[in-house]
């Protein structure tokens, strides 16, 4: 599968904002955005206005690459959202979030999205007991999420939980750091999505 592999800092700067790739890097000045915050490559520093059209791909593309989603699988995401009654952008964050990569993410249990893709798909978790090892599973509201019995004792995840301390669980998860277990509580709700995201620019995108 197509995987971009260069540095994600540069992804954050073609996007203009943080995006959290990197774990606790990007917390420090040493994040490229806070150095260097014009987009990469030889014109990255020129002035360009953006199309209308460029301004939704712009949005989709950050959002897309923020949660490590191929391009396909954004599309997907969106026709399922679309289908669902409520707000097609909301349901759209709503959706993702339930991704389980990013639930492990969410709960404290890996630096960033790109660390919880690769523990998920190392088969470090299970889902309600069974071993899941599918980025894009998607939970529902009941599930809990535990790390696998020879995982637990690992010297990674005690330095994993003890530098993601202060990070805020999102209400609609519930995480006991004794056990290292999570539990869905709810679906997220807009609020609950922290980076600066104008999700009706993709749906106009996806819209034309
Ligand atoms: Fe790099 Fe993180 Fe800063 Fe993004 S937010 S540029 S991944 S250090």
């Amino acid at each position: 599968m197509a995987r971009y592999t260069e540095s994600v800092c540069r992804i954050c700067r073609r996007e203009g904002t943080k995006l959290f790739l990197k774990g606790d890097r990007c917390f420090t000045d040493k994040c490229a955005v806070a150095r260097r915050a014009y987009a990469p490559g030889q014109h990255g520093q020129g002035r360009r206005k953006l199309s209308e059209y460029g301004t939704q791909l712009r949005e989709k593309q950050k959002v897309r690459r923020a949660y490590g989603i191929l391009e396909g699988q954004f599309a997907h995401y969106f026709e399922m959202a679309n289908k669902m009654s409520g707000v097609t952008g909301e349901n759209l964050l709503s959706l993702i979030e339930r991704r389980l990569d990013n639930v492990v993410y969410r709960l404290g249990l890996a630096v960033s999205r790109p660390e919880a893709r690769q523990l998920v798909s190392h088969a470090h978790f299970l889902v309600n007991g069974k071993k899941v090892n599918i980025p894009s599973y998607l939970v529902k509201v009941g599930d809990v999420i535990t790390v696998c019995e020879t995982s637990r004792s690992s010297a990674k995840f005690d330095a994993v939980v003890a530098s993601t301390e202060s990070r805020i669980v999102p209400k609609w998860l519930d995480m006991n750091k004794d056990t290292l277990e999570g539990k869905v509580v709810a679906f997220a709700d807009r609020e609950d999505i922290d980076l600066p995201i104008e999700e009706h620019l993709i749906v106009e995108y996806y819209s034309k």
